[in-house]
């Protein structure tokens, strides 16, 4: 529509400004990227997306001397597009916790035979969970996700932040309660890297300021006592 290139190219530019935020030393940055990126892949816009903001940031990275980068998408839908971008590179690491895709958005992929092609074999890693799944086995899922991305070396994190996760949420099927942000942001500082969040989905209009908020505050409360 009238509007949509200017809102994309602006989004890209967000989450480059977070990504040169923590280049230039910066602990963590937040890009309020709107529309979202994480289904756009190299030839296809998709689920609002059309630039995929998280795989520019990530590029950045690369282009700035970082060897290798973690993705990690906990929307609730799978990072279809950011998969396709990085699935045949080592470089990039993709991560993804999602409903599975039988039953859910984008549905073609996100399976968790799905792990990367040639070089890539490996760097691609899928956690599809059932309609109603737990947040504790959510959590076992990120705890399994932030340990490979430890032993694969990564430099840096890209988090696609969805908050699309939350029970509340209109369109998705998780059950995540307000707290839970707070507990998924002081695991994702415990991880111990750089961290750019750049805004994916979330459908629940009036809890999306709270619930991030609560991932930032999680992060920053660790951040703080780790000081
Ligand atoms: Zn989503």
């Amino acid at each position: 529509g009238e509007g949509t290139w200017k809102a994309a190219y602006a989004s890209a530019q967000t989450a480059l400004t977070a990504a040169d935020d923590i280049l230039a030393g910066e602990r963590y940055a937040y890009g309020l990227c709107r529309p979202p990126g994480h289904h756009a892949a190299v030839d296809q816009f998709g689920g609002y997306c059309f630039f995929n903001n998280a795989a520019i940031a990530a590029q950045r990275a690369l282009d700035a001397g970082k060897r290798r980068v973690a993705i990690l998408d906990v929307d609730f839908h799978h990072g279809n597009g950011t998969q396709q971008i990085f699935y045949r590179r080592d470089d990039v690491l993709f991560a993804s916790l999602h409903g599975d895709p039988d039953v859910t958005f984008p549905y073609f992929s996100g399976y968790s035979d799905e792990t990367g092609e040639g070089v890539g074999e490996g760097f691609t890693i899928n956690y599809p969970l059932p309609p109603g799944t737990s947040v504790a086995t959510w959590m076992a899922a990120l705890d399994e996700a932030l340990a490979h991305i430890h032993r694969a070396e990564c430099e840096l994190l890209v988090v696609s932040l969805g908050v699309d996760i939350f029970e509340g949420d209109p369109i998705s099927a998780f059950t995540f309660q307000h707290a839970d942000f707070i507990a998924l942001g002081q695991r994702l500082a415990e991880a111990g890297l750089p961290c750019v969040f750049l805004m994916e989905g979330g459908y629940a209009v009036a809890d999306i300021g709270v619930n991030v908020v609560n991932v930032l505050q999680g992060f920053e409360e660790v951040m703080q006592s780790v000081k």
